[in-house]
């Protein structure tokens, strides 16, 4: 079985060790260096990415993460994908750059900043929570886009990391997290 990390440091990691559980993976809380050791991917979860990166710094945590995510996959979801974009405007701050994608920090404006929703992710649709979402304005060459909202990239993939503006582990639906599962194998 393999063994995914959920960043612990702020935000809905709790809701992602049921969703790990539920796809068939051993989940485990990071918040140290050394927790990343037992790690075969990492998750990084919505929440509030600015208080994320302080959090990071402050734990000395970035460094290690950048290293674990040069061999291991990582899966942003939200706050997560905002954290491992290339970069990110409104207003802008630093980034991890694991995956060519810039973002625009709570796009979809107040009256429609949470919302449940159906997406098009290929044939297939896929119900989708959006809570003070990022909007995705590029996807660079590399990447691949898994799943569109209103003709918006919100769930795309390049290489070993993945990302979702959405919050797949507040729904039943596993598929976004067993496509994670199975990037550990590859
Ligand atoms: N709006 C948050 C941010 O900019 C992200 C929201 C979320 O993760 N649900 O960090």
């Amino acid at each position: 079985m393999k063994t995914i990390g959920i960043l612990a440091l702020q935000g809905d990691f709790d809701a992602h060790r049921k969703a790990v559980e539920r796809a068939g993976g051993r989940p485990v809380e990071v918040r140290t260096a050394k927790d990343l050791d037992a790690c075969d991917g990492l998750i990084v979860p919505g929440g509030e990415s600015t208080t994320m990166l302080k959090l990071l710094d402050i734990e000395n945590l970035t460094e290690p993460l950048r290293q674990f995510a040069a061999r291991k996959p990582v899966f942003g979801t939200c706050a997560g994908a905002i954290l491992l974009a290339h970069s990110v405007t409104k207003p802008a701050q630093p980034s991890l750059n694991l995956i060519d994608i810039d973002v625009e920090r709570n796009a979809y404006g107040r009256q429609i900043d949470s919302r449940i929703t159906r997406v098009q992710a290929g044939d297939d649709e896929l119900e989708a929570v959006f809570i003070r979402a990022p909007k995705i304005l590029r996807v660079g060459s590399g990447g691949k886009i898994l799943a569109t909202c209103d003709g918006d990239p919100v769930w795309v993939e390049q290489g070993r990391h993945m990302v979702t503006t959405f919050h797949p582990e507040l729904t039943q639906d596993s598929r976004v997290h067993q496509r994670f599962l199975e990037k550990l194998t590859t």
